[in-house]
């Protein structure tokens, strides 16, 4: 039988409701878990980075309490791992805000360190509070069971994992459960690197592909919602192919880190989203899904730019030379469209790459370009999405992301709400009426 693979998320690990899922697969046995941060404490480490390196007044005391306070409301704080671990990661944030402050700049590797300090703490913190339920929990790092990654700073892959398995499997043989550390690895060169934000589902896809097993995301909602519950009544999702969880996630929609989603689809990994408060599953992600939209995802943080010139009529390569303008800029177009016989093209990119794009097409000869902030963008995933379901009044531009599964429209921003409210309601009704489907 192979090993099970159960992640827990931040909010999931900060509180005795929060890991009672942990508690009762653990105490099954034939599992490894896989850890991140608590709520709040990666934010806090990344503050900690930004302000040390601008020389403000920092105090690694703020995320290192969040930490002590998890530990105690789950009744650990004295367990002796417990303790040492907060001992070591005290020191070492006192030492690296000293070396930030000097050097000036958030060191990117040295970020990585310091965001290392959430998982490593709470994977301590929650192998002790399983101990203290009777289960028998070892705490480990990523690397302590062979996972080693890319020497990329702040976005790494898992690159390898000789031995990962029989080691696993062995611990767990042994009546062992591994408490293992998500979001955070050693490179190849030897340094302590990270996988990208909300990436312990990434760790958790990989171990799962690694050992033969499905992955559990155990989290503080029943699974992937139909939309932005803050937004609009939404429901979950019971069942997303790997394609149209990735997409959902790159549109802007809360889900599964589409890393994770890319690893499980190379992998042969089948996801399963749940409630850790609840232990219920709502979701699978795995290869293919009935047909009809399944979610609306949105964005607000995007501009628009509409870039036009005489030039641009019957010629060939002018959308080649405005996207590898942007490309060099190292801008991230997330869509672009045109319709034929019109000299323009929209593009689409996100707030943050609105100056360097700037830049790049002002450096464009005999081009005129445009910028809109004021935009949203508001995308229908599901494989056989049916553009005219997705006709929406007053939108700037529609394109299809990726024919058939995508359908994507910008909108003004003072739209985006109303927009999605409308298109949350057309993926409910489907969702209800497809085989399969129903309340999550
Ligand atoms: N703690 C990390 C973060 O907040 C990783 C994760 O939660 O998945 O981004
Ligand atoms: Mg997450």
């Amino acid at each position: 039988m192979a090993v099970e693979v159960h992640k827990f998320g931040g909010t999931s690990v900060s509180s005795v409701d929060g890991l009672r899922t942990a508690v009762r697969v653990a105490e099954d046995g034939g599992v490894v878990l896989v850890v991140s941060a608590f709520a709040g404490v990666t934010d806090e480490l990344e503050r900690l980075v930004v302000e040390a390196a601008s020389g403000g007044a920092v105090d690694p005391g703020v995320p290192l309490s969040l930490c002590e306070e998890r530990a105690e409301e789950l009744g650990v704080a004295e367990d002796g791992e417990v303790r040492e671990v907060l001992g070591e990661v005290g020191d070492l944030l006192r030492s690296v805000v000293v070396i930030l402050r000097q050097l000036g700049r958030p060191d990117p590797r040295l970020r990585d360190l310091v965001l290392s300090v959430g998982e490593r703490v709470a994977a301590r913190v929650v192998a002790a509070f399983l101990r203290s339920e009777g289960v028998e929990a070892r705490a480990f790092d990523s690397w302590d069971i062979g996972l080693v990654t890319s020497d990329q700073p702040g976005n790494a892959d898992i690159v390898r994992w000789e031995g990962t398995r029989g080691l696993v499997e062995g611990l767990v043989e042994d009546g062992v459960v591994p408490v293992v550390t998500g979001f955070i690895g050693r490179s190849v060169g030897g340094y302590v690197t990270t996988l990208g934000r909300g990436g312990s589902d990434y760790t958790a896809a990989v171990l799962a592909g690694v050992l033969g097993s499905d992955a559990f995301i155990w989290t503080d909602v029943d699974g992937i919602m139909t939309a932005d519950p803050g937004v609009v009544e939404a429901e979950v999702v019971p069942r997303l192919s790997y394609e149209e969880a990735v997409i959902a996630g790159a549109s802007g929609a809360e889900v599964l880190h589409p890393k994770a989603v890319e690893a499980a689809m190379n992998m042969g990994v089948v996801i399963r989203v749940g409630n850790s408060f609840t232990g219920r599953v709502g979701t699978v992600v795995c290869e293919g899904s009935p047909p009809g939209p399944k979610v609306v995802a949105h964005r607000l943080d995007v501009v628009l730019l509409t870039v036009r010139g005489a030039k641009m009529v019957d010629e060939p390569g002018v959308i080649g030379r405005i996207t590898s303008a942007l490309g060099d800029a190292g801008v991230n177009v997330l869509a672009i469209s045109s319709a034929v016989s019109e000299p323009f093209v929209n593009v689409l990119v996100s707030e943050d790459d609105a100056e360097a794009a700037a830049g790049a097409l002002d450096g464009l000869e005999g081009y005129d370009w445009g910028l809109r902030e004021d935009v949203g963008v508001v995308t229908v995933v599901g494989r056989g999405v049916d553009p005219s379901l997705v006709r929406v009044e007053g939108a700037l531009v529609g394109c299809s992301a990726l024919e058939g599964v995508a359908y994507t429209v910008v909108v003004p921003e003072e739209d985006v709400e109303g927009v999605v409210r409308g298109l949350a309601r057309v993926v409910t009704r489907s969702l209800r009426s497809s085989v399969g489907g129903g309340r999550g």
